[in-house]
């Protein structure tokens, strides 16, 4: 386009945008929530359990009293199916699994892994960060002052030459931060041979752990749903099962915040992180785990929530296709992921221009993770990254809001190439 063009264009999405300020709009796709309607497709959670319910586990423990620090029987039989984990392996928790990465990362700082030194008394000790990523894991590790590493997200999965090398060769790297299934934000799963290589990794630092968060594992929204390949059993078959740590919740199944948390890991690792828990907790709730062991049943019956979910979710995910497809396709101006599962999609307009989109859309009424947020200390290099949250807002509003954010996205771009 000549300058006069694309100042012509300018004129017309800043039109199409004051129009759009003007309508007063209040809308939210920043965080991952399920809307009112998936929520009340688990109410019947809440009635499965009463005082006229069996109270007692298989083991006759009574659920309403202490005991059963690593959860109920059932409870990890059920987590055993969704992680690919041995049920002896997992440990059932309380309500989030963030906290369960929080508490093994403390766990590592003050007392450590595989009899090393506590990473806290390491020095200057780093975690490795693939970008873009769930802004929260990057959090916890900065919390505990590691210094993080950026590695860059293929359509594979992390990039694993940059992977290896970091781990091979430095001792003071002790952990990757991985979504492998649905990745938040960019709804990728990891190749079979990603999966090969984190099994078969060397690190110099023998308390390396990888932790393995599938957040997202069975939230499939298409007919041809990814395949994860099993971590724990290409571990098993390389002697290396010290490596991972694994993590899991039905927040994104259930209800978020008051959901069911797992975590697994070798008998090594678990031998530490049990001590470390006792310590913490007497044990968790029993009666939540009950709950959902009532509603779901098994395995089948979690798989059955998530294709009414699915029914939800399905359309959401259509619509911001659609829209960034008719809206901003072929134009050169960004690049999207149009993922089978998960709960985002991942944007990444013209380097320079995603903190203006994400302020032109605020300016307008329509919330947007912040821009930066998907990387290490909240910085993207390039300032392009978007996380687009579609599972909020019912469908006409995404829309509502989409055609807002397509214009935003050209009006940055148009602003940048005019050099404004
Ligand atoms: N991991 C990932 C990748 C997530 O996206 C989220 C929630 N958005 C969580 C963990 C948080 O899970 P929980 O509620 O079990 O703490």
């Amino acid at each position: 386009m000549s300058e006069k063009e694309l100042s012509d264009v300018r004129a017309d999405l800043q039109e199409r945008y004051n129009q759009f300020k003007a309508r007063g709009l209040k809308l939210n796709m920043a965080r991952g929530k399920p809307e009112t309607e998936q929520l009340q497709l688990s109410m019947g959670m809440l009635d499965a359990l009463n005082s006229a319910s069996d109270l007692y586990a298989s083991t006759g423990d009574d659920c309403r009293n202490y005991g059963m620090p690593y959860g109920l029987p059932e409870m990890r039989e059920l987590f055993s199916h969704m992680m690919g984990v041995d049920a002896s392996n997992i440990i059932a928790g309380g309500n989030s699994s963030l906290n369960m990465m929080f508490d093994t990362v403390s766990c590592g700082v003050t007392h450590g892994f595989s009899g090393c030194l506590p990473w806290g008394r390491q020095g200057a000790v780093k975690f490795l960060c693939p970008s873009p990523g769930y802004d929260r894991h990057f959090a916890v590790t900065e919390y505990f002052g590691f210094e993080l590493i950026t590695v860059p997200m293929l359509p594979t999965g992390p990039d694993m030459d940059v992977v290896e090398k970091l781990v091979s060769n430095d001792e003071l790297v002790k952990g990757i931060w991985c979504v492998p299934k649905y990745s938040n934000p960019t709804g990728i799963t990891y190749s079979d041979e990603t999966v090969r290589r984190f099994a078969a990794l060397k690190p110099a630092a023998k308390d390396f752990r990888i932790f393995w968060d599938n957040a997202y594992c069975v939230h499939d929204l298409t007919d041809t749903p990814d395949q994860l390949l099993n971590l724990w059993l290409e571990c098993k078959k390389n002697g290396t099962e010290d490596l991972p740590v694994f993590f899991v919740s039905t927040s994104k199944i259930s209800f978020p915040g008051a959901g069911v948390a797992a975590l697994g890991a070798s008998d090594n690792n678990l031998a530490v992180l049990k001590k470390h828990f006792s310590y913490e907790t007497i044990g968790p709730d029993k009666l939540n785990q009950l709950r959902h062991l009532y509603f779901f049943k098994d395995y089948d019956g979690i798989l059955e929530q998530m294709k009414k979910h699915r029914k939800l979710l399905a359309p959401k995910f259509k619509a911001v296709a659609n829209k960034l497809e008719s809206e901003l396709g072929g134009k050169g101006v960004a690049c999207w992921t149009n993922p089978n599962g998960g709960y985002f999609i991942s944007v990444d307009v013209l380097n320079g221009c995603a903190k203006r989109v994400v302020s032109l859309c605020k300016e307008a009424g329509v919330t947007l993770t912040n821009a930066g947020a998907t990387f290490p200390y909240g910085k993207d290099p390039n300032d392009s990254n978007i996380r687009v949250a579609p599972t909020y807002p019912p469908v006409d509003e995404l829309e509502v809001a989409m055609d807002l954010f397509c214009i935003c996205v050209q009006l940055a771009a148009a602003e940048k190439l005019l050099n404004k």
